[in-house]
């Protein structure tokens, strides 16, 4: 059998638009943000901050997925207006979590891209829904999962009648906590070989750690990843999701003036 997301079946790259961003196009788009929505202000300061140094579309979970109930779980609906505000103030596209099927009308009421969360690479119901649901989708890979269950994650989506999707490494689980999670840096151009989809790294999740943020950035540049997932933070040490793998928005600032230039928006 052939599948959709396969080089097998379409040779050339795909290429996925949010809006006048285009990912799969040869440029490297920075979608950047806090890990959760928290507040207007702390929204804000990082929309500014990434519309001012050339970041092409803010992300920030408004639904979050996180491993104990007694956490933060996402200001919810007031989290996407918040979004919707800074898109109107700073004319960055938006991209933000959804985690159930239930929720797949709103969020894409106010989304410009919906995320599937790495824990949420095989809710096959979600996947279809997300096929119909008009809007593109960037698919986290799952902590465990391999290649070829990615592959088909993706391969629901397309298969329910949406061809936009951009793939996410964001680290998978191994023996070693120096790190959150492994960074397959080399899952990038090893997914590229086998999909036409765009492939983009997210080195926050993919290590946990905000000192090798930027360096990490830097290599997903170079092995030709479509882009870049990071996270940050007006005040990291008092986020209240991700804080330690957040950057202050000067460290994304200096990550920004890191990049090579022709990956900076013109
Ligand atoms: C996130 O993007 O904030 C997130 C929860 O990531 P992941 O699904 O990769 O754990
Ligand atoms: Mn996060």
């Amino acid at each position: 059998m052939k599948f959709l997301v396969s080089r097998e079946v379409q040779p050339e790259n795909s290429v996925v638009r949010v809006g006048d961003v285009a990912f799969g196009e040869g440029g490297f788009v920075v979608m950047a943000g806090p890990c959760s929505v928290e507040s207007e202000d702390q929204l804000m300061a990082c929309a500014s901050v990434i519309a001012d140094c050339g970041g092409q579309l803010l992300r920030g979970g408004a639904f979050k997925p996180r491993t104990s109930p007694y956490e933060f779980q996402g200001l919810g609906e007031a989290g996407l207006k918040l979004l919707a505000l800074a898109r109107e103030r700073f004319g960055l596209g938006i991209v933000t979590e959804v985690m159930t099927e239930g929720d797949v009308d709103l969020v894409a009421a106010y989304a410009d891209m919906m995320q599937v969360g790495a824990r949420n690479m095989q809710n096959f119901a979600l996947l279809k829904a997300l096929g119909r649901c008009g809007k593109p989708v960037l698919l986290k890979r799952g902590p465990s999962a391999t290649l070829k269950e990615w592959m088909m994650a993706a391969e629901y989506v397309l298969s329910n009648g949406n061809p936009d999707v951009v793939l996410c490494e964001r680290g998978i689980r191994s023996f070693d906590s120096h790190t959150r999670n492994v960074c397959d840096i080399a899952a990038v151009p090893a997914m590229k070989e086998m999909t036409h989809l765009p492939v983009i790294l997210d080195p926050s999740h993919a290590t946990g750690r905000r000192s090798l943020v930027a360096p990490l950035s830097r290599a997903a540049a170079a092995i030709g990843a479509d882009g870049l997932l990071v996270e940050c933070h007006p005040d990291p040490d008092r986020a209240l999701s991700d804080g330690t793998q957040s950057l202050t928005l000067d460290q994304f600032r200096d990550l920004m003036m890191s990049l090579p230039c022709r990956m900076l928006k013109a």
